[in-house]
């Protein structure tokens, strides 16, 4: 087993109980079957939106720079809906190299980008505020920029990240997948005076996530992803009970 270095043996512990008791019982039937479903389902949007902006790139003739170990994109503030953040945790349930990987990086992101004020929580909490009103005002997406601005100039990698490489990559969020820059890497940085060229695809019918365990959301849960994931780690369904007010306990 890997060397855990900053959650105590009682906590790992604690995760690895959380983990056994998953996919248990009825409720986790259906919660297991939902990530299988929702796995094809990824796959199959991956391959509309690589396919959409490489059309893209390809007609305005300019070649993709972003390749593997080019982390600098990895320092924004990454979101995902709760069905994503479902299946990264049983992407990690099933890949135990990358699960223990993350229980040792989480909590030293955790704590930077909790440095100088939060700019983690600020973006949280300006995201959702925006999400309530569903409609933004110039100023209130100017104010939104500079929040994701002072998150990402902190400079903190993703606790995904791993030597410069995704270990989620089979399961990354949209935000992540539907990304692609034909600019010189270095001008991702935000501390780069020229700005990169960014493709983006249009939304496909499977990246809606209305649905979650054949129950319909109003709309769809979206928050920060590397946290959430965590606390659907530490809290399991209840914790997704609490965030989306679906309750398939009592299944
Ligand atoms: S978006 Fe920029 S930093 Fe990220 S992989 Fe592409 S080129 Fe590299
Ligand atoms: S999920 Fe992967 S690609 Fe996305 S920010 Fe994290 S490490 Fe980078």
């Amino acid at each position: 087993m890997r060397e855990i270095k900053e959650l105590a043996a009682e906590d790992i512990e604690y995760f690895n109980r959380q983990k056994e008791l998953a996919y248990q019982g009825r409720a986790g039937t259906v919660r297991k079957n939902y990530c299988i479903y929702y796995t094809e389902n990824k796959n199959k949007a991956f391959d509309k939106i690589y396919r959409q902006l490489t059309g893209r790139i390809k007609k305005n003739d300019e070649k993709i720079t972003c390749d593997k170990g080019c982390p600098t994109c990895c320092v924004y503030y990454i979101e995902a809906s709760v069905n994503e953040c479902e299946l990264i945790v049983y992407y990690l349930y099933n890949n135990i190299d990358r699960y223990f990987l993350f229980l040792e990086q989480y909590p030293e992101w955790r704590r930077r980008t909790g440095q100088y004020g939060d700019p983690l929580s600020d973006c949280e909490r300006t995201v959702a505020e925006m999400r309530k009103e569903d409609r933004f005002s110039n100023d209130d997406l100017y104010n939104l920029d500079r929040k994701l601005l002072d998150y990402q100039l902190l400079d903190v990698v993703c606790p995904f990240n791993h030597d410069g490489i995704c270990i989620i990559h089979e399961v990354r969020p949209y935000a992540c997948a539907n990304h692609l820059v034909t600019t010189p890497a270095d001008w991702c940085s935000p501390f780069h005076p020229s700005r990169p060229k960014i493709y983006r695809a249009d939304k496909t019918e499977e990246m809606d996530d209305l649905e979650l365990y054949g129950y319909k959301l109003e709309k769809p849960v979206i928050s920060s992803m590397p946290l959430t994931v965590y606390e659907i780690m530490r809290g399991g369904l209840p914790y997704i009970t609490e965030l989306t007010g679906i309750s398939i306990l009592d299944r």
